[in-house]
């Protein structure tokens, strides 16, 4: 069976931003090969395990050029891109702040779920289970001190697996 958990160290932020940048090749292979595909991605972790960094350098692996900053306060912040495999969007969110659990719905933001490109979500759990299913989950642990900080990829549908498989063996 292919692999569906692929586990890394990330001790300076430059191997997190190598492996986001990784990651975006693999998603650009994969919107390429399924054009208007979309991928549903959660970032799970603890305040300040990497999450926005990973997200930060995984839409800018996209070749967004802008700034990415983190939807603490607007919960969705959209990224158009465009990569040779057309255009698409990322769509970045942070549930921390969310009071009700259907308040990403009731924002509008269901159709987001479905666009061509991929959702990243911080903070899924907020929404308690009322979410569409994850392809991938990553998973972030800053660990006690710098040296124990860890990344997961984790895929949790064929689409996801598909994903992980894509991934580059070098930088
Ligand atoms: P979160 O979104 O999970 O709350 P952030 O990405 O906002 O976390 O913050 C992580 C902080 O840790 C940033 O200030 C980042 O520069 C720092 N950092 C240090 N080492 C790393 C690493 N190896 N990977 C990711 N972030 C790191
Ligand atoms: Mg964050």
């Amino acid at each position: 069976m292919a692999q569906d958990l692929f586990t890394q160290h990330c001790r300076q932020e430059a191997e997190t931003a190598a492996l986001a940048r990784k990651l975006a090749m693999s998603i650009d292979y994969l919107l390429q090969e399924n054009p208007g595909a979309h991928l549903n991605i959660s970032l799970v972790g603890d305040l300040g395990a990497g999450k926005t960094t990973f997200a930060r350098h995984l839409i800018q692996g996209m070749g967004y050029q802008g700034r990415v900053k983190s939807p603490t306060y607007t919960l969705c912040e959209p990224y158009p891109l465009e990569t040779s495999a057309g255009n698409s969007t990322a769509h970045h969110f942070d549930l921390y702040r969310m009071r009700d659990p259907l308040e990403w719905q009731e924002a509008g933001f269901s159709e987001h779920f479905d666009a061509p490109g991929f959702c990243l979500v911080e903070w899924p759990e907020k929404a308690e289970g009322t979410l569409p299913p994850f392809d991938l989950e990553i998973h972030l642990t800053a660990g006690e001190d710098e040296n124990t900080r860890e990344i997961k990829l984790h895929a949790l549908s064929s689409l996801g697996l598909a994903t992980l498989e894509r991934l580059p063996s070098s930088y």
